[in-house]
């Protein structure tokens, strides 16, 4: 298979920095980790290929033969003898180098091992406006990765015991020849663990670990909002080889409302209001989180106009004071007329021709426009 171009690999251009090209490869690194992808035989390749392609474009002296020569430039094959540069100067640089991002990937610990932090996990987590102003408490249930009860963890079948890798003898790591110099590397065989599973368990296919549910308490404080995350640390992904837990994230969703509308700490409604109270004026009752609140209604409302109840929002988790609750008035035309309301408003009408506007100002000012323009 003919190699790929170490830029390309990395999915970097020529011009890329020493920080890019860092960067690069840790991400790659991370996302082909063989301990992250035990089920893909492809992950070791592209690992495999992406830390050499680090190799050579993080080392200043080796870029430059690649750059110039291709491939062929920094081949250990074709380098016998020291062509492009001393080995031992060489190696010590891109050790250096190499042991640094490491340190960075792994947050220290053993050295250039396969301790890995468990990745976080996000659970989307849809709860009602109620809830999320008062506050609660929730369980849910999130899949979780615990030890196999059958081979309590060795992913041996029961009654044979995992033996020593002989590709590693044990040791979990590997001295590679390469070129002139040698490095150490996790045993690809066993992938760091040192041990082999020659009789695997049925239970776990020789995991040793099984995937399982895990119920959790989740405390809602009272004001969250939509998007907010509620972190439990720990509760991610089980770590690898002694590594620690990632951490959960349930992430706050809340489900539309058939009467209110949320404006981060704001409530909204609509009320609608027949023609009369809205003429007459009167007391209508409005619904809020908690209960029903009366507010009076002057005489001469409009539809869109809007009341304000203080307070009678939602107290955000962050914020000191409540937000408020606002009442859309609507008002609403009457149908299904008997005769005798049709009557009613017949003589409404008539006596409302004679105000001359007055009890109509919006049709009034309407009207006044409409002349003006005709006028000129
Ligand atoms: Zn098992
Ligand atoms: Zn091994």
């Amino acid at each position: 298979m003919a190699k790929r171009d170490y830029y390309d690999v990395l999915g970097l251009g020529r011009d890329a920095s020493d920080e890019d090209i860092k960067k690069a490869y840790r991400k790659l690194a991370m996302k082909w980790h063989p301990d992250r992808n035990p089920d893909n035989p492809k992950a070791e390749e592209h690992f495999k290929e992406a830390k050499e392609a680090y190799e050579v474009l993080s080392d200043g002296q080796k870029r430059g033969a690649y750059d110039q020569f291709g491939h062929a430039g920094v081949d250990p094959s074709m380098a016998a003898g020291g062509g492009f540069g001393p080995g031992g100067a060489g190696f010590g640089g891109f050790a250096d180098a190499f042991g640094d991002i490491f340190s960075d990937i792994f947050g220290g610990g053993r050295s250039r091992s396969n301790v890995f932090r468990g990745a976080d996990l996000r659970y989307n987590l849809e709860i009602s406006l109620e809830d999320a102003a008062r506050g609660t408490e929730t369980r849910i249930r999130i899949p979780a990765m615990e030890q196999c009860d059958t081979c309590h963890g060795t992913g041996a079948k029961p009654g044979t015991s995992p033996s020593n890798c002989p590709t590693c003898q044990g040791h979990g790591q590997v001295r590679m020849q390469q070129g002139f110099f040698s490095i150490q590397q996790t045993c690809p065989r066993c992938h760091g663990s040192g041990k082999i599973v020659a009789s695997p368990c049925a239970t776990c296919s020789g995991a040793g670990r099984v995937k399982r549910h895990k119920t959790l308490s989740v405390k809602i404080p009272a004001g969250v909002d939509e998007g907010d995350r509620i972190r439990l640390s720990g509760e991610g992904e089980a770590g690898m080889n002694g590594g620690p837990p990632g951490d959960l994230y349930v992430v706050i969703h809340i489900r539309q409302h058939s009467v209110f509308t949320r404006d981060h700490n704001d409530l909204h409604c609509e009320m609608p209001i027949s023609i009369t109270v809205a003429a007459i004026g009167g007391e209508i009752e409005i619904p809020t989180l908690d209960g029903y609140a009366k507010i009076k209604v002057p005489a001469g409302t409009q539809t869109g106009q809007m009341f304000r109840l203080r307070n009678k929002g939602i107290k955000g988790v962050r914020s000191a004071s409540q937000g408020d609750l606002i009442c859309h008035v609507m008002v609403e035309t009457p149908v299904n007329l008997t005769a005798r309301q049709r009557e009613l408003l017949v003589e409404l009408e008539q006596i409302n021709r004679t105000g001359a506007g007055r009890h109509d100002p919006r049709a009034k000012s309407w009207m006044d426009k409409v002349k003006e323009f005709f006028a000129e």
